[in-house]
């Protein structure tokens, strides 16, 4: 844990025990402030109480003792509208935090120097972290990985020395972290998404900018109009920019030629690495976030080698088009945290001779978006309340049925995928939220994982 030592001696409020909420009431405990909790769930303060932590109902609380409101990520700052702690703080007039920026101000206070790379993006985030994590594990260094991707910043260890902290940070916690100041700022891409809580685009890519913008070194992707313009504002500014693409980035940065990943120079580019073979990194999508942890690595003085041999025994993350085992020709594949057409389009494009697992609950737009591949789909299996919509989608051309359970989808495919003389592969990339029939979308994909390993003849692969 890294006791946060700024509000010592301090009273401070904290809205939102759920997540990385009560190691931070715990962590601002330990370096000596008075931390009085709320949250909506009863059961959630129940915890905290038998942790230690002093609880209140906030709304009847007297703010004019508090120095801060500590809020969690999850819950809304300024869209739809703020929320009622959020409002009361503003009322008393204190500044409202989160866990990320209290770990800069611990930082800034104890271990200035230490290594500090923040990753962001709309999407790529945790592969990327988790690439550069493995990247630097692998080579011996001394790495600490948390924030968004699942465990509480601040239950690392705390900064020191030449320890490598490697953090993913969603725009919500950005917007929580004033003072963040990394010395490597990592921004992947941006495109529309949680709108719903960032009002505009623009409010939105303003949000992603702030973690590159007082970075020592700035990784940014320039495949999407946004970034780039952030790019080039950053290296205006004096920021050193190592521009990363899944295309080009002409003498400098590092980009993807296929599945080959080149650094610019000055006399034309040299290469650093190939994809080609290495299954965690299927894909353009997936070329970028390599690019950007070659940057990344290479920004922190690892070697090629070291790169390389990261990159080669990458196991990427579950859920991500994980590749599940095959049997004969057919490989099967996981990637159930797709759950709009948009991830699944990242799939749909890295495959051929595909029988497609999708369904559960839609979003707006369906699959209408992934039209252009399905001349690739050999037959889609529907399952949960998309159903009806998506058999309309897919319509005459594409050859489908209603397997309603992720249990019989299975089942079906693999029989159809044995039957098939070309090689084929089995997916599920369900352009949909799994509420309908699982808790989320990890019980999901877990469920396939579970079903694909008990088929007759199956080979695992390593690691799944
Ligand atoms: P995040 O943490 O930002 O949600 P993940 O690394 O978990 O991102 O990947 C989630 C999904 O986003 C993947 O399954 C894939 O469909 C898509 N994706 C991953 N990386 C990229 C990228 N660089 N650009 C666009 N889409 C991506």
């Amino acid at each position: 844990m890294i006791p946060v030592t700024t509000f010592a001696g301090q009273s401070v409020a904290l809205f939102g025990l759920g997540g990385s909420g009560l190691v931070t009431a715990l962590a601002l405990k330990e370096g000596g402030a008075r931390v009085v909790a709320c949250d909506d769930n009863p059961a959630k303060m129940a915890e905290a109480q038998a942790r230690g932590i002093e609880t209140a109902d906030l709304r009847e609380a007297d703010w004019s003792r508090f120095s801060a409101l500590i809020l969690s990520p999850g819950v809304p700052l300024t869209h739809p509208e703020p929320h009622w702690s959020v409002r009361l703080a503003e009322e008393a007039g204190i500044e409202i935090v989160g866990d990320i920026e209290l770990f800069c101000r611990e930082r800034a206070k104890v271990a200035p120097n230490a290594p500090f790379v923040a990753i962001t993006g709309t999407n790529g985030k945790s592969t990327t972290t988790a690439l550069v994590a493995h990247i630097l594990r692998q080579a011996g260094r001394d790495v600490q990985m948390g924030g968004n991707i699942g465990t509480a910043i601040l239950s690392l260890e705390p900064p020191a020395g030449n320890g490598i902290h490697v953090v993913e940070c969603s725009s919500f916690q950005i917007d929580l972290a004033p003072s963040l100041a990394p010395s490597i700022g990592v921004l992947l891409n941006i495109s529309p998404d949680h709108l719903d809580r960032h009002g505009t685009m623009e409010n939105y890519a303003a949000i992603k900018e702030r973690l590159v913008a007082k970075a020592k070194t700035a990784v940014i992707g320039i495949d999407d109009d946004l970034s780039r313009a952030i790019a080039k504002a950053c290296a205006a500014r004096g920021v050193r920019v190592v521009p990363v693409s899944a295309g080009s980035t002409g003498n400098e940065g590092v980009f993807a030629e296929g599945a080959r990943l080149f650094r610019g120079a000055p006399d034309g580019p040299i290469p650093v690495a190939d994809l080609d073979g290495i299954h965690s990194l299927r894909g353009a999508h997936n070329a970028q976030n390599a690019a950007a942890a070659v940057a990344i690595a290479q920004a922190l003085g690892m070697s090629e080698d070291e790169i390389r041999s990261g990159l080669r025994s990458f196991p990427g993350l579950p859920h991500r088009m994980e590749e599940i085992g095959r049997i004969g020709a057919a490989l099967f594949i996981n990637d159930s945290k797709a759950t709009n057409a948009d991830s699944t389009e990242k799939a749909l494009k890295s495959f051929d001779n595909i029988l497609w697992i999708l369904g559960g609950k839609p979003k707006e737009g369906g699959i209408e978006p992934l039209r252009p591949y399905f001349p690739k789909i050999r037959k889609a299996y529907l399952i949960g309340a998309a159903s009806d919509a998506f058999s309309e989608t897919l319509g005459e051309g594409v050859p489908h049925e209603r397997a309603e359970t992720l249990d019989r989808a299975v089942a079906h495919a693999a029989q159809d995928a044995a039957a098939l003389s070309a090689p084929a592969v089995v997916l599920l990339s369900p352009a949909c939220a799994s509420y309908d029939q699982y808790p989320n979308y990890e019980v999901r994909g877990d469920h396939f994982r579970e079903l694909v390993k008990a088929l007759p003849g199956i080979n695992p692969t390593m690691g799944a």
